[in-house]
């Protein structure tokens, strides 16, 4: 597989309301875009940091992942996402060829439309990692 770059990190918030000023008015970035994503249960935010992303995870039900997380972690970096040139579904066949646990067997659609899918932290040395293309 060839990655291009760091798409984004995915941040859990307990709430995008709370969080973005510290991005916007301490650091001086700027939130482009908030969307829902209903499969998932959250809301996103997007802010740019030169060529890579930070994406401001807050989940919309008890049920999400993401509200998971936050009982379990608190807030915090929640997961890495990589862009990939060649092709998701190819990188998925790849890297279960090595031996890795796919959360996705398949890509689904994202947040931004992107072509996305995610690899277990237990064999990816601890980080949840996403492999997106758009
Ligand atoms: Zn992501």
């Amino acid at each position: 597989m060839k990655i291009s770059h760091i798409e984004h990190l995915g941040i859990a918030v307990e709430s995008i309301e709370e969080a973005l000023p510290y991005y916007e008015q301490v650091l001086g970035l700027k939130c482009y875009n908030i969307e829902t994503v209903e499969d998932q249960k959250v809301r996103t935010a997007f802010i740019k940091v030169g060529d890579v992303k930070l994406e401001l995870l807050e989940p919309t039900s008890p049920e999400s992942t993401i509200a998971k997380y936050l009982e379990k972690k608190g807030p915090g970096i929640h997961h890495l996402a990589f862009c990939i040139e060649d092709g998701v579904a190819n990188a998925l066949a790849e890297v279960e060829g090595a031996g890795i646990r796919l959360i996705d067997k398949a890509p689904r659609k994202g947040a931004e439309n992107l072509n996305i899918a995610f690899l277990h932290p237990k064999s990816t040395q601890g980080i949840l990692t996403e492999l997106c293309e758009h």
